[in-house]
């Protein structure tokens, strides 16, 4: 529990550090950086597959594009596209569809793009077109690098600059660079793969962000209802004996009294009461007393264990049982029961006129109630059957009716 609570502030120190990162800094640190991928995994994994299977369906029907505009070479474009490049899109595919963790998925998912790349790079050299209409397909490739949602940007920025970069070196080293058209498609393809570092950079923080955020509000409301459950049983809960308080023993009986009258069952009370206790406590210290009221109090819970039992203490050094479905006889034979093993608990009493041990008076009432009497009633036949078993001579059980009127 102690541990638990060191962790979470622990964890709210590292993700709050996390926001005081410079706005450059991608990764978080070690710790987080892993929840982090969990997270990005679970939320993005379907979406991922899907699009990157929408990717690879487009490459195959561009194939139609390919026998239209090239019609005179479309068997070897076909070559490129479907026999070079097929089967590898194809294994990825199958591969980003079996992806266990975000690292996986971000790798292969780079992998298809890139494969198609190089396809298209290489078609578009081939081609030795002097409009270039395939560098259109580069950018498309490259765009859904940059904009294809879930892509980390470090991913994004490796498949943007390798096909620039293969793309650049090819046409220096097989064309003329100094063609007009080379020049605008540099310039084109720079500035567009800049556009995409950012809005991917950017992407990619705002998701970091979120993630961060959202941990430390999971983190406080958990908290927040920890506390709040602690605060409620502290409410209920006396904090001697730990058994429920008076408060609590309140609603208990009024809940089962009308459920008692619904039922048309019996309900008992048994109050108990240590006896000579006041002087107990001047023997040998309130702190002894309080040692008392625990071994009591644990005396009693574990002789009532039924469903519809309630221990309660009532107050100073009483205490106060309620047995739902409980009639008279069993309710005094359980009274008995504990009043014995009080006794049998033999905890020295060295100025009691009864016993050398502590033990308690019992007073037990019980009623099937009916409609307009209030469970008041029972608790004060109760306390006056306790009353008879201290005038009768304590470490005893007495019983009383419950009146009518
Ligand atoms: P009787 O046999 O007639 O019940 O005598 P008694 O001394 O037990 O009863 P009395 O009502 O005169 O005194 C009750 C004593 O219980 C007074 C107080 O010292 C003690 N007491 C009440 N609450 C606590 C508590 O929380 N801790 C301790 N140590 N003692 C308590
Ligand atoms: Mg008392
Ligand atoms: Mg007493």
């Amino acid at each position: 529990m102690k541990n638990k609570e060191k962790d979470n502030s622990k964890e709210k120190e590292l993700l709050e550090k996390e926001l005081k990162k410079s706005f450059f800094n991608l990764k978080f640190s070690k710790e987080i950086e892993g929840k982090f991928r969990e997270y990005l995994y679970s939320q993005m994994k379907d979406f991922m597959q899907f699009s990157i299977l929408l990717g690879i369906a487009i490459y195959f029907m561009f194939g139609l594009l390919d026998y239209v505009v090239y019609h005179d070479v479309y068997k070897t474009l076909f070559f490129f596209r479907y026999v070079i490049g097929g089967p590898p899109l194809v294994i990825v595919g199958y591969l980003i569809m079996k992806s266990k963790t975000e690292r996986q998925i971000q790798i292969l998912f780079t992998v298809t793009l890139i494969i198609a790349g190089l396809v298209i790079i290489a078609m578009i050299f081939f081609l030795d077109d002097p409009t270039q209409r395939y560098y259109a397909g580069l950018t498309i490739v490259m765009l859904y690098a940059y904009i294809a949602v879930g892509l980390r940007f470090r991913y994004t920025l490796f498949i943007g600059l390798s096909l620039l970069l293969i793309y650049l070196v090819l046409a220096f080293l097989i064309k003329k660079p100094d063609e007009s058209f080379f020049i605008s498609n540099f310039f084109f393809l720079i500035f567009f793969n800049l556009i995409g570092m950012i809005s991917s950079f950017w992407y990619e923080k705002s998701q970091r962000k979120m993630f961060i955020l959202s941990s430390l509000v999971e983190l406080e409301r958990g908290e927040f209802e920890k506390a709040n459950k602690k605060l409620k049983e502290l409410s209920v809960t006396d904090h001697l004996t730990k058994l429920p308080n008076r408060r609590y023993f309140q609603e208990f009986i009024e809940r089962e009294w009308k459920r008692a009258i619904r039922y048309k069952e019996h309900i008992s009370a048994i109050m108990v009461d240590i006896d000579f206790f006041k002087r107990y406590n001047d023997a040998l210290g309130h702190q002894r007393g309080d040692m008392v009221l625990r071994k009591v109090a644990n005396a009693l819970k574990s002789i009532t264990r039924r469903a519809g039992d309630l221990v309660a203490r009532f107050g100073g050094e009483e205490f106060i049982i309620i047995l739902g479905r409980t009639r008279e006889e069993s309710a005094i034979k359980i009274a008995e029961k504990i009043r014995k093993s009080v006794e049998e608990l033999k905890i020295k009493h060295p100025d009691s006129n009864i016993s050398e041990y502590i033990t308690v008076s019992l007073g037990v009432a019980s009623v099937i109630p009916i409609k307009e009497t209030s469970c008041e009633k029972l608790i004060k036949a109760a306390d006056e059957a306790l009353y008879k078993a201290k005038e009768r001579g304590r470490n005893r059980v007495e019983k009383k009716e419950v009146g009518k009127a």
